[in-house]
């Protein structure tokens, strides 16, 4: 997974995506932006070369370290809710594969994202596709504190399931902000979106059932 030498995008794997595109619209994703960063980013780059087509079935799949890169719904629904916007500030908790970062940069965002596993983190280091995206900022660290030096931010992401909303990425958000988290335990979690109003008020919504890989405490080596 996340070779450093580029690889092959070809007629098969773009009919793939939008096959792909037309089960994310049957499943109600409506945002046209989501839509076509989905179809625009070869997730196949994002796997081993021996699942080219598994990558374009709705599934999440199992990348490096016991952690996941998540379902393509689960991404456009995420993304769908953050309502982004070209040259949003967003900060994201759990880079992963990264792929998500990726879908947030190709709609135009800055993003900021933090994973607490050195391994992936150095991974994709070496992802010659992350090259593409300037706008990806990757830090390594634990995503309970956010980034205060960078806050606030226009959006949040949590892609790692949250024990309950850390209150340091709610401080860290910009009023007229939109946080999007799944919060519960391995049985499952609810998507919760949070906006923040010029006031500072804080409005939850529970959306909905979620599985996550889990949201864990500290930096891990
Ligand atoms: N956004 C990813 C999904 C990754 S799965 C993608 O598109 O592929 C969740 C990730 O969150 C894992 O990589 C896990 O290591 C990371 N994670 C879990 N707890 C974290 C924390 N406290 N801070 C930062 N990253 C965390």
């Amino acid at each position: 997974m996340l070779h450093s030498k580029p690889r092959e995008d070809n007629y098969l794997h773009k009919g793939l995506r939008k096959q792909l595109v037309q089960i994310l619209r049957e499943k109600g994703i409506k945002d046209e932006r989501v839509l076509s960063a989905i179809e625009a980013i070869p997730r196949h780059f994002f796997l081993d070369p021996a699942f080219e087509r598994i990558a374009y079935e709705d599934r999440a799949f199992p990348i490096t370290a016991n952690q996941t890169i998540s379902q393509p719904y689960t991404v456009a629904y995420q993304t769908q809710l953050l309502e982004i916007k070209k040259f949003d500030k967003v900060l994201e908790i759990g880079t992963g594969s990264a792929y998500q970062a990726c879908v947030l940069a190709e709609m135009g965002a800055t993003v900021y994202s933090i994973e607490r596993q050195r391994a992936l983190y150095d991974f994709v280091g070496q992802f010659f596709f992350i090259r593409n995206y300037p706008n990806i900022k990757r830090f390594y660290g634990d995503g309970y504190l956010g980034l205060p030096t960078y806050a606030p931010f226009d959006k949040v992401i949590v892609t790692a399931a949250a024990p309950y909303v850390p209150p340091k990425l709610i401080e860290q958000l910009k009023p007229g902000g939109i946080a999007v988290i799944p919060v519960g335990d391995d049985n499952g979690q609810k998507m919760l979106r949070i906006t923040k109003d010029a006031e500072g008020n804080i409005k939850e919504e529970e959306l909905g059932d979620f599985m996550f890989v889990p949201m864990l405490q500290g930096k891990n080596k």
